[in-house]
């Protein structure tokens, strides 16, 4: 039994691209970390096309743009374009305001191999000397609101005085042992991706629409991840997607029809016979009370954002950024100090609650982008996004003053998001009809 006990100063659970983080960041500051993940070697992982605060985060990982650039780990995001199925192309770029000072933002972000990336971050974390253990975490021990330890498949069992849970939206244990409170947004969505070779990779993220005006938005991207590699993602209600499984519609058949809607991919169908698609399913929601006294819950676990908004690894570079601080700074203490967590928690739920709601209430959902168009929607959701990710960046709020009148910005633009939605549904009683959905 004692060769199965381990005791380390941190146990980070979850091997993803925030608990990685987070076990890097540990490590540098001198801690003996065990990160704990059943698939070290993964050959299927989503989230590729980062928003404009991520090359910051990975590079304070210990890898540069143009490392990730050179090691064909990554592309250039230089825009977002929004392409309709009528034809209409908008597109939407950082304004050359943001690249001059006071907010000196670098105009241009990545798209990645997600794969690669793992690798490239996995190299790191062995360099620093984090034991990376593969094994599934079974059982999490507590003490009242503490963790003491955590039971692995194998046998294993880990104690340490501090832990993060970085398990990933489908287990989240500790929001489930604690029973944190969550906060929905959206139906439960499915996404179905491919990939495909291009002799033409464009330096953007492409979002395919219908440009009807259906009910509820959905959308197809294409993300270049390298020189001559695509990835294609079709993202629908799951009710939508349950109702053409119904139908004998195969996961691949779901993504070639719908792909086959755009001009732009009849030529990569043509070339590339035999398709496999991966498949996810996911509900945008964020927990409250993510920390306690001795552990804190970071990435997706914490809070699903909706992929249209490229914030995922933006948030979970952020959480580990962040959480990996705080335990830091409290681990000669017996517990986190009480107003660290809860600004921690504030600021995790307040991005998550204004990115969620606002793609929601400004894109997914009918009235705002029926009344004033597509592009349009698109601008009032970008330009709030892109500046309060600016801020967050430049500020870094963390104590209590920086952290409420941020938390109360992004409040503040959520309502109005919700306001400008019940005006424009009220201004237009008729919903489009839900046939439009499926078709
Ligand atoms: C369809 C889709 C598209 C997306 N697109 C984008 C995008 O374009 N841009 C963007 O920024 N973000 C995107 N995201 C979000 C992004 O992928 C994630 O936010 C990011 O990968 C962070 O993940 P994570 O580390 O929190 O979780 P994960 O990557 O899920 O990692 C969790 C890890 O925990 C491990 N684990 C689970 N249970 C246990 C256990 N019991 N014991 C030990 N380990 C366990 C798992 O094996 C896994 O490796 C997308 C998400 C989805 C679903």
């Amino acid at each position: 039994m004692q060769d199965n006990l381990i005791r380390t100063n941190v146990t980070v659970i979850g091997g993803g691209l925030a608990g990685m983080a987070s076990a890097i960041h540990l490590a540098r500051a001198g801690f003996q970390v065990v990160c704990i993940e059943p698939a070290p070697e993964k050959s299927i992982i989503v989230g590729e096309s980062l928003d404009w605060s991520a090359p910051d985060l990975l590079r304070a990982l210990g890898l540069p743009m143009e490392r990730l650039i050179a090691d064909d780990i990554a592309t250039y995001k230089k825009h977002v374009t929004v392409q309709m199925q009528d034809g209409c192309v908008h597109h939407y770029v950082p304004g050359e305001w943001l690249g001059r000072p006071p907010w000196n933002v670098e105009l241009r972000t990545l798209h990645v191999d997600r794969i690669q990336l793992r690798k490239a971050l996995s190299e790191i974390l062995l360099h620093h000397g984090v034991n990376l253990i593969q094994d599934r975490v079974s059982e999490v021990e507590r003490a009242g609101s503490k963790v003491t330890g955590v039971k692995t498949e194998s046998g294993k069992q880990i104690e340490s005085p501090w832990f993060i849970d970085a398990s990933g939206f489908a287990a989240s244990l500790f929001p489930r042992l604690f029973r944190l409170p969550a906060y929905e947004y959206g139906p439960r969505k499915v996404a179905i991706w491919s990939y495909f070779t291009v002799p033409d990779a464009i330096e953007g993220t492409t979002l395919y629409m219908d440009a009807d005006g259906p009910p509820y938005m959905d959308w197809v991207w294409e993300i270049p991840i390298r020189r001559n590699t695509i990835s294609v993602g079709y993202v629908a209600p799951g009710e939508a997607i349950r109702e053409m499984r119904q139908r004998g519609q195969s996961a691949e058949d779901i993504l070639i029809e719908r792909m086959r809607r755009f001009a732009r991919f009849e030529p990569l169908l043509r070339a590339q016979e035999n398709i496999s698609a991966q498949v996810t399913s996911f509900r945008c929601r964020v927990h409250s009370r993510i920390a306690g006294p001795n552990w804190l819950v970071v990435g997706e676990a914490a809070s699903m954002v909706d992929p249209m908004t490229s914030n995922g690894v933006t948030a979970a570079l952020r959480h580990a950024d962040e959480s990996s601080r705080l335990i830091v700074r409290s681990f000669h203490r017996p517990r986190l100090p009480y107003f660290a967590r809860a600004l921690y928690t504030r600021r995790v739920l307040e991005m998550a609650r204004f990115f969620n709601s606002g793609i929601e209430k400004v894109v997914y959902e009918w009235p705002v982008r029926n009344a004033i168009g597509v592009g349009k929607a698109g601008d009032v959701y970008t330009i709030p996004a892109w500046v309060m990710n600016a801020v967050y960046s430049r500020v870094r709020p963390r104590g209590l003053i920086g952290t409420g009148l941020f938390c109360l910005s992004l409040a503040l633009l959520r309502w109005s998001a919700s306001v400008f939605n019940w005006l424009c549904r009220r201004g237009r009683q008729l919903a489009p009809s839900p046939a439009v959905v499926a078709s």
